[in-house]
């Protein structure tokens, strides 16, 4: 039995006025999914706890993985710092450090953010001057890493367990900085560095560039999200299996690497519509015939339309995971000759009309190959047929148990 879970990340929606009321799984014409959602159970279930905040990806996520949230959420610096290459032993604290855009004039204090992002400052750009804070600022227990664009990480080398408080930039877009610095543990050496990042890289040749050509300078570092590594179990050692994930995003890759499954890197995806479906279809059937008995494939595209309100896209992009994905992986495994079980899914929903995600309980379908006939005749898979079946999984995490349990009722 081999096991695979689509994530649509952010598939889940309200019924929207561009769509007469209906929601995009409600519209999009998705034959594979609609079928196993006939022929398989289709439920309802709570990924994020309404008491965690927000209902992020990270924390969704984990959940469908298996991971109780509320036991090993640490944050998402520490996973976007694995997913860089990062290991974190026990004693060291991951600290996302945004390049961002203060105002020029005043004091470092009073300074104004304007931009948490530096104009999408180029990756390239970004490393130079992430490489020089680091060699000027640096020290044996602080060190900075580059990431990508804006966004890079801070490693402290600490085993104190006191608290650090810091704000996400993009929470002040526009605002003064004076009452949004680093509050807490090591928050004088946090705002000493942040000051001197400014002193070093505003004249900087990669900014003076920068500006020659109209963008904005990357003037300091901006330090927030701080967090351990999350001490997930094994996967393989929790459930028998080993596995793979398949994703474009840093949070989702670094869940898999906490919980030592392969990190499948596919060219060509990009978190977008336009991403290489077929690329991540393909690599998931090769690792499942050749190499492990469960992976995980997200795809970011819907939930990037719901943020953007790209209402067609978003149902186009729930038929090209149907059909470029379901459908091509459950046919090659069906040419192979093996059984198989599919967990489809949102991780959360990302509604058009609020632009962002919400707490929703979101619709599922667990589909086994060996299925004869179907449970639910007529059904489709969306968020109204789901809620109908009377079927809810009050908690997320237990989801992955069920599914990797070897019974099916239909045969
Ligand atoms: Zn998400």
């Amino acid at each position: 039995m081999k096991y695979v879970v689509i994530l649509g990340d952010g598939m889940a929606d309200y019924p929207v006025p561009e769509l007469d009321m209906k929601t995009p799984l409600g519209v999009a014409h998705k034959p594979n999914i609609d079928y196993m959602a006939e022929y398989g159970e289709l439920g309802l279930v709570k990924t994020v706890p309404d008491h965690l905040n927000p209902p992020g990806s990270d924390i969704a996520n984990m959940s469908v993985l298996g991971y109780d949230p509320d036991e090993f959420y640490t944050g998402r610096s520490p996973l976007e710092a694995v997913s860089m290459g990062l290991s974190l032993a026990d004693d060291e604290l991951a600290i996302r450090c945004n390049l961002v855009t203060l105002s020029d004039d005043e004091p470092y204090g009073q300074k104004t953010m304007v931009d948490y992002s530096s104009d999408e400052i180029t990756t390239a750009e970004a490393r130079e001057l992430i490489g020089f804070i680091n060699e000027k600022l640096g020290s044996d227990n602080m060190r900075f890493y580059p990431g990508v664009s804006y966004r890079h990480c801070i490693v402290l080398k600490t085993d104190s367990s006191l608290p650090l408080l810091c704000t996400p930039p993009h929470d002040i877009s526009g605002r003064q900085i004076t009452d949004f610095l680093p509050k807490g543990f090591m928050h004088d050496e946090l705002i000493e560095r942040m000051k001197e990042s400014h002193r070093l890289l505003k004249d900087h040749p990669v900014n003076i560039a920068r500006r020659e050509k109209g963008l904005r300078p990357a003037n300091s570092i901006w330090p927030w999200g701080e967090g351990r590594r999350p001490a997930l179990s094994d996967f393989e050692a929790k459930y028998g299996l080993r596995g793979a994930v398949v994703s474009a995003v840093d949070l989702i890759r670094g869940i898999g690497l906490c919980a030592g499954m392969e990190n499948i890197i596919v060219d060509g995806t990009t978190g977008t519509y336009r991403t290489n479906f077929e690329g991540k279809a393909g690599a998931a059937v090769d690792f499942l015939l050749n190499r492990g008995d469960f992976v995980y494939i997200h795809m970011e595209a819907p939930d990037e339309c719901g943020h953007r309100h790209e209402v067609p896209e978003k149902v186009r992009s729930i038929e090209y995971i149907d059909s470029r994905v379901v459908g091509s992986i459950a046919s090659r495994l069906r040419d192979a000759g093996v059984d198989f079980k599919m967990l489809i899914m949102p991780d959360h929903p990302t509604p058009l009309v609020l632009r962002t995600h919400t707490h929703d309980a979101v619709p599922y379908v667990i589909y086994d190959s060996r299925a004869k006939y179907p449970l639910n005749p007529g059904a489709r898979y969306d968020e109204a047929f789901a809620a109908a079946t009377g079927i809810y999984r009050p908690l997320g995490h237990m989801i992955m148990e069920s599914f990797l349990k070897d019974d099916v009722a239909n045969v």
